[in-house]
């Protein structure tokens, strides 16, 4: 998977690489699917959700250059996995889900990683407790970056979010300058299921 579907696309950052070559994939991975665990697209989780796949996952991460020493908070919890691949990298990181059960059953999938909390909630609102953030990832499909989002980034930190309607996005990082400004470049096309809460889309 870190030769094929990872190096070989484009991602060079070494520690991205490296917390991929450590994270077991098939950990996060449903008892049907664990021949698919390291296949090259996203897999079914309840509730119509999504693992993502792992290159979109390494995309992510290295877009949002994580150091670490940073703190982190990923919106989407899903399996868990990418949440994982942050705690790899990061000094902690606290995750949000909207579903329950998906909450739970990460939780004892990540429960091996002293660094990770996971939370059930709304996280377009984010997790204001624990701001600021030094990175933010959201794992699905947003109309617009949700403003609690950038306003719980830290000056310098990073938000890497997908915006755009259900069939397509952009993944787009932005990253805030000072309490006022915050810079945005588009990192490519991507497709995502939706955020769905207060500041996403509507049930
Ligand atoms: N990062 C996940 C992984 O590694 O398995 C994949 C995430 S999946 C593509 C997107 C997840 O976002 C779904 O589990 C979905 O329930 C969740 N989600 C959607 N809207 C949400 C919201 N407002 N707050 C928290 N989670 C949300």
């Amino acid at each position: 998977m870190v030769a094929n579907q990872l190096r070989r696309r484009g991602i060079h950052d070494e520690r991205v690489l490296g917390a991929f070559a450590v994270v077991p994939r098939e950990a996060f991975v449903g008892s049907d699917q664990q021949d698919k665990a390291y296949a090259d697209y996203p897999l079914p989780i309840p509730h119509g959700q999504t693992i993502s796949q792992p290159f979109v996952v390494a995309l992510t991460a290295a877009a949002l250059q994580v150091k670490p020493t940073d703190r982190v908070l990923e919106v989407g919890t899903g399996s868990g996995y990418a949440a994982a691949i942050l705690a790899t990298l990061a000094a902690r990181v606290d995750t949000i889900e909207r579903f329950e059960d998906l909450a739970n059953a990460a939780a004892v999938a990540l429960a091996s990683y002293g660094n990770v909390a996971v939370h059930h909630g709304d996280g377009t609102l984010g997790w204001p407790e624990r701001a600021p953030y030094d990175a933010i990832a959201v794992a699905a499909a947003a109309p617009e970056a949700p403003p609690s989002l950038l306003q719980q980034l830290a000056i310098g930190g990073r938000l890497v979010v997908p915006i755009g309607n259900a069939d397509r996005q952009m993944l787009t990082r932005i990253e805030r300058t000072s309490e006022t400004d915050y810079k945005r470049y588009i990192v490519c096309p991507v497709v995502f299921v939706p955020l769905v809460g207060r500041e996403g889309w509507p049930e």
